[in-house]
């Protein structure tokens, strides 16, 4: 099946620009220069209507929305806890009002620590005493090795986020991964025969939670996907200078791009 694969945001925890920051790539006129919080969009066609999942709903999810031309969503998965990833999730609203009309609450696929912060965080929409009338219509679901949705297996790919377990997915022959430090041993096998790989590149300068470009493009190389796109990036790196020192087939991604990709 085939599909489609939609950067949301593509930058760091702040985005880019970065609040009260004058520099270059703050101020450059380069639209690839502007990167709202990290997410990713995909869409497929499966029994004659598309189906709509996104990757994190972070505070920027209600622009990215209405900038894809968003109507529904038919379930989210969540990488981890942190602001940047999660802190949309009310906007999920108006969606989630369509989809009980349909059937039934939006599905939010999360590990248990995940499912922990948004209960904690979102308290008056998943409390049992929550009463609020316009709450969300959304349900937590237990994050698995393998999830089927209309069709499609979305696997969890495990990496590690600083001292954070956390998840990255594989879907066909593309897999994202955001927000690591490390990729365990263990996962390399999960990351055979890949066309795409979305790796988190944040800036040169070494960051406990998060890799560098040069660690990056080594995960890169050992991968071997046919094309390797960087995500998660903080204003350090400009996108056509940046861009113009990778290797070929490893490049910069920026909000918006969009590609088909095999399920
Ligand atoms: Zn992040
Ligand atoms: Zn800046």
């Amino acid at each position: 099946m085939e599909g489609l694969l939609t950067f949301m945001g593509t930058g760091t925890s702040m985005g880019v620009p970065t609040l009260g920051c004058t520099c270059a790539v703050c101020t450059s006129s380069d639209p690839r220069d502007r990167r709202l919080r990290p997410s990713i969009l995909l869409r497929w066609h499966q029994a004659g209507r598309e189906r709509v999942v996104v990757v994190d709903t972070g505070p920027d999810f209600r622009e990215q929305a209405l900038r894809a031309g968003l109507a529904r969503i038919d379930a989210v998965f969540y990488t981890h806890g942190h602001a940047d990833h999660i802190m949309g999730m009310d906007d999920l609203r108006p969606f989630s009002f369509t989809a009980e009309k349909e059937g039934g609450p939006i599905p939010l696929y999360a590990s248990t620590d995940t499912a922990a912060v948004l209960t904690r965080v979102f308290d008056y929409t998943f409390s049992p005493e929550a009463t609020y009338p316009t709450r969300a219509r959304v349900r937590l679901e237990p994050l698995k090795e393998n999830t089927t949705v209309h069709g499609i297996e979305i696997l969890r790919v495990p990496v590690t986020h600083g001292k954070m377990q956390i998840s990255g997915f594989r879907f066909g022959r593309t897999a994202y991964l955001t927000d690591c430090s490390v990729i365990p041993e263990s996962t390399f096998p999960l990351l055979e025969g890949l066309d795409t790989v979305i790796l988190t590149a944040l800036r040169h300068d070494p960051h406990p939670s998060h890799a560098t470009v040069d660690q990056a493009i080594a995960w890169a190389e050992r991968i071997g996907a046919k094309q390797t796109w960087f995500t998660h990036i903080a204003h350090e790196l400009g996108h056509a200078a940046t861009n113009r020192s990778l290797p070929e087939g490893v490049a910069l991604a920026y909000d918006g791009l969009t590609f088909p990709v095999a399920l």
